[in-house]
């Protein structure tokens, strides 16, 4: 699976890189981005978990 952050709905809350810090990170801006677009097949469940946590929808599944 591939995640994406749309940086103009992130609102830096953290929650997605509380919830799964191996897939999200901050980036230069201070919005949350992908570290890797490809989500590694044991990090699937909390990159999931984040993207239903985001309070905005930030974040999609590409
Ligand atoms: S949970 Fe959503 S709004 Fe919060 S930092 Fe992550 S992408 Fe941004």
């Amino acid at each position: 699976m591939k995640v994406k952050v749309d940086p103009d709905l992130c609102i830096a809350c953290g929650a997605c890189i509380s919830l799964a810090p191996d897939v999200y990170d901050w980036d230069a801006d201070g919005k949350a981005q992908a570290i890797e677009e490809d989500v590694p097949s044991d990090q699937e469940e909390d990159a999931l978990d984040a993207l239903e946590s985001c309070p905005t929808e930030a974040i999609s599944q590409v």
